[in-house]
């Protein structure tokens, strides 16, 4: 998901909806925004689909006013099964006795079902099935008398990966998680402040980058100007998630200092000193692998080249719920440019394995326009865990390399190699020169590895064993 908040500039809805809309790569089912304005109160507008369809300018200032907004856009993880209701999309909102509060929540609660049990036996009437809301009942338990107050006691009692932008009627707050697993970033735009879970988001209003929100840090922010650092949380060693720089994020962002964009054209010369193969053309697999597929092409001399097309209208594949849809989904997205592909050895450079039925179809899809040989290099290890921590992955049984060594993966897809980047050589990429540190790893590469930084205990009382 992703999170945004605006404080201390005119009509700060319609900054939250370009912000959410340069978001909109982080999830695309749905998207709300909530705004404050001293005469209408709190305001707020939840939808189904894409910012641009829903929030345009004119529809929105008349039902989002005020100096103060905060935004969200979804796409539902594990735990999240089936179809969303219009309930479930945030910013979730609460009442309390020293006025409302409302927030948006990218990550996933590894804790949640526990939390929502012992709520509702306490008398919480839950609105939705998402457990950020969660968050909002913890707040309303809580006796601290300032709303800020109230979310670090609740927040204190909440497990796995969490950024937050809330809002009350005059302070805008982000909070991140002691591991700082998602991203936040804070900015300056004008007179004013900006919470963003990217830096691509505040570019599009011409915002400055200020600093990230620290692991473990919770900002609040007036409107007069004085953004307050708290440290709510025991302090722990931070464990970033990795994927951000492999896939999640936008290349033109900037996390933890360093381009993304860098750091996937530097897998890519990871992978071809890795894993180097002959062969004459080399191909991304748009647009995830494109960045690795630059890397790869500069390391190796072989010429780069778009041998696949993407139909720049469909969205991303994974984010689309269901199994069916997915397996239309790769033909709808993406073509083979067969002028360029026919009769050629070609390297496919892609993010991630995860299923593998993109990996197949786009394999038959170059064979058929006439390829020599087809050799996937892939800019992730192996996707073996599930991600409990705000990363869709399916369980465990359907993950390709679950089940199969790279060599069995190899078969299974017909291609006439497979290589993956190593754990070490992705740790090299994204610029941790010593590479991984096994005691105490500096990033969060669970879903490759299967240490866990934070026990997915909901998961682990339904049966998951690591
Ligand atoms: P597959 O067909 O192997 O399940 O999907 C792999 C493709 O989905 C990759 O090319 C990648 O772009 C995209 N993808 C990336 N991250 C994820 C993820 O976390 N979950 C899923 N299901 N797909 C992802
Ligand atoms: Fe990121 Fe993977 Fe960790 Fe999930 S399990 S937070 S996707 S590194
Ligand atoms: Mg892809």
């Amino acid at each position: 998901c992703g999170v945004y908040g605006v404080i201390g500039v005119a009509d700060a809805a319609n900054f939250v909806a370009l912000g959410l809309h340069a978001l909109q790569h982080r999830g695309q089912e749905a998207g709300g925004i909530v705004s404050h304005d001293p005469v209408t109160g709190f305001q707020s507008v939840r939808r189904f689909g894409y910012v641009r369809d829903n929030f345009t300018k004119a529809s929105l200032m008349e039902t989002l006013p005020g100096q103060l907004a905060i935004g969200h856009v979804r796409y539902s993880t594990a735990g999240s099964k089936g179809q969303t209701a219009i309930r479930d999309v945030q910013p979730f909102f609460g009442e309390f006795s020293m006025g409302g509060a409302a927030l948006a929540h990218n990550g996933n609660i590894t804790n949640a079902l526990a939390l929502r049990r012992e709520l509702i036996e306490h008398g919480s009437i839950f609105q939705s099935s998402s457990d950020s809301e969660c968050i909002i009942h913890l707040m309303a338990r809580s006796f601290q008398k300032t709303i800020p107050e109230r979310m670090k006691d609740a927040l204190r009692r909440v497990e796995g990966a969490f950024s937050v932008v809330a809002m009350t009627r005059t302070k805008l707050i982000g909070v991140r998680d002691p591991l700082g697993v998602r991203p936040l970033v804070l900015g300056r735009v004008g007179e004013g402040w900006v919470l963003s879970s990217e830096t691509c988001a505040l570019d599009i209003i011409g915002a400055e980058f200020v600093r990230d929100v620290d692991p473990g840090e919770m900002v609040v922010i007036s409107a007069d100007g004085g953004v307050e650092s708290f440290r709510p949380f025991r302090p722990a060693s931070p464990r970033f998630c990795i994927f951000e720089h492999v896939y999640f994020s936008r290349p033109d962002s900037i996390l933890g200092g360093r381009s993304v964009y860098e750091t996937r054209r530097q897998i890519g010369v990871e992978l071809a000193r890795e894993a180097p193969v002959e062969a004459d053309l080399v191909c991304p697999v748009p647009d995830s692998g494109t960045p690795a597929a630059i890397g790869f092409s500069h390391e190796s001399g072989i010429p780069y080249g778009m041998g696949i097309i993407r139909n720049q209208y469909m969205g991303r594949t994974f984010i689309e719920p269901t199994e069916q849809i997915r397996n239309m989904g790769v033909r709808l997205k993406l073509n083979v440019n067969r002028a360029l592909i026919a009769g050629k050895r070609v390297i496919l450079v892609d993010d991630s394995v995860v299923r593998g039925t993109t990996s197949r179809k786009i394999k038959e899809m170059i064979l058929d326009a006439g390829a020599r040989e087809v050799h996937f290099r892939i800019a992730s290890p192996p996707t073996a865990w599930p991600c409990f921590y705000g990363v869709d992955t399916p369980e465990r049984e359907k993950l390709l390399a679950s089940r199969m060594n790279e060599d069995e993966m190899r078969a299974h897809l017909g291609v006439d190699s497979l290589k993956f980047i190593s754990l070490e050589g992705l740790y090299r990429a994204v610029g941790a020169s010593e590479g991984r540190n096994a005691a105490c790893p500096q990033y969060c590469d669970a879903c490759f590895s299967g240490e866990y930084p934070v026990a997915p205990s909901d998961m682990i009382d339904k049966g998951f064993r690591t």
